[in-house]
């Protein structure tokens, strides 16, 4: 225990310790920490439909009728109508025979590369690619190849020089909307790089489905190219305001994730209340009142992102919902985060090791239930305590 305790003593004294934050209240633009209201720029709910009352009821009907848990793992008697049904709207939702859900983005991204790839497969992985991604490339035990961020020409010289040597299979994987920067991956470079090189493309698309595209549908079809890829992996927690995650690909790739994935295996099925809200999500997603969602998120983004770039901050690069504000150290960027949130307005300040050394910023994410009046007062504020803590 009292190596445990030093450790922990170590990451406090250099302004790494983390803890946990009791937020309640609700699941709208404002939240309570502490017992006060605060402005909630740190949720993934980005369309703000997870206190929606479609998906509640859905919830509440499917829990009545299967049961507050689901009793067992898919492969056993743990699926259900809710389950078969979500996977085939997600199938057509991506365009694609076939869908597999799993219990989070992180079983997902583990479980996937886990059960398709192994020692005899390469792995190019974006180096700024999600946790769940780095943690599934090591349990593929699947060479893996980690290339610049975006860096399609760099990884083109890689795949150039790997080629004599190949033997097994190759993926290309890549976030679709990189979480802690809000930037896109080239989809259409890494689409013609994987046709070229007869490989395979995984988009993991947690921040990118039910937000961007014309229909929601995602990265790959905001870039036009949402048939190219093979492997479409998405969350159902973020902005499809529920949990669980799924891959959306050809049937035999299903097939064999049902016969080898682990996570998907060994691990009780999702609670049937869960596929039944994700599809009432789906809905929405379709429907008139989505787009109309999609375009308050938008206008909220456009709004704090240019107002933050006037007031002279680096949002480094973010074309999306998620901003990050550089703030580069650690001590200075906790103490804005306490700052603001004293002030009223709650965002999560990042450190290594989630972050590189000297790239710790303040993560902001707005949501389409974004008041724009209460946006422009925590821009103001933001560039108060950036202006007090920051050089
Ligand atoms: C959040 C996230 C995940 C993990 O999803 P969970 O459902 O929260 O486990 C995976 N990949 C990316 C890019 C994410 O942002």
């Amino acid at each position: 225990m009292d190596n445990w305790r030093h450790e922990l003593n170590q990451l406090e004294r250099r302004g790494l310790l983390r803890s946990l934050r009791i937020v309640e209240g609700g699941q709208g633009p404002k939240v309570l920490v502490n017992g006060r209201e605060v402005l909630l720029l740190c949720s993934n709910n980005y369309l703000g439909i997870a206190g929606h009352p479609a998906l509640i009821e859905k919830m509440i009907a499917a829990t009545r009728g299967s049961g507050a848990g689901s009793g067992a793992s898919r492969l056993v008697s743990g699926t259900m109508p809710a389950h078969a049904a979500l996977e085939e709207r997600i199938a057509a939702f991506k365009k694609v025979p076939a869908a597999l859900l799993f219990n989070s983005g992180y079983a997902a991204n583990t479980g996937i590369l886990q059960g398709l790839f192994g020692p005899e497969d390469v792995i190019f992985s974006d180096e700024l690619n999600h946790a769940s991604i780095i943690d599934g490339c090591r349990l593929a035990r699947a060479r893996t190849i980690v290339y610049p961020h975006c860096d399609t020409v760099a990884l083109a010289e890689i795949m150039a020089r790997e080629k004599p040597n190949r033997k097994g299979r190759w993926l290309i994987v890549t976030d679709g909307v990189f979480s802690m920067d809000g930037d896109l991956a080239p989809l259409p470079e890494l689409c013609d790089l994987k046709e070229e090189h007869d490989a395979l493309l995984m988009v993991d698309d947690a921040h990118g489905t039910g937000v961007l595209g014309k229909n929601g549908r995602g990265t790959g079809e905001l870039f036009n190219c949402l048939e190219r890829i093979d492997l479409h992996m998405g969350t159902l927690g973020k902005a499809l305001g529920c949990a669980g995650a799924y891959l959306a690909a050809e049937r035999v790739v299903i097939d064999t994730l049902i016969n080898h994935s682990r996570s998907f295996i060994f691990s009780t099925s999702l609670p049937p209340g869960v596929p039944a809200a994700a599809m009432a999500a789906f809905d929405l997603v379709d429907s008139d009142e989505g787009r109309v969602l999609r375009e308050n998120l938008e206008r909220n983004r456009v709004q704090l992102s240019e107002s933050l770039i006037a007031g002279g901050m680096d949002l480094l690069g973010s074309t999306t919902q998620i901003i990050p504000v550089l703030t580069k150290d650690p001590e200075p960027t906790m103490k804005m985060t306490a700052r603001l949130l004293e002030e009223g307005v709650f965002l999560q300040g990042i450190r290594p090791p989630t972050v590189a050394p000297g790239l710790c910023r303040l993560r902001a994410t707005v949501m389409a239930s974004h008041d724009p009046i209460d946006l422009a007062r925590a821009c103001e504020k933001i560039l108060a305590a950036y202006g007090e803590f920051s050089g």
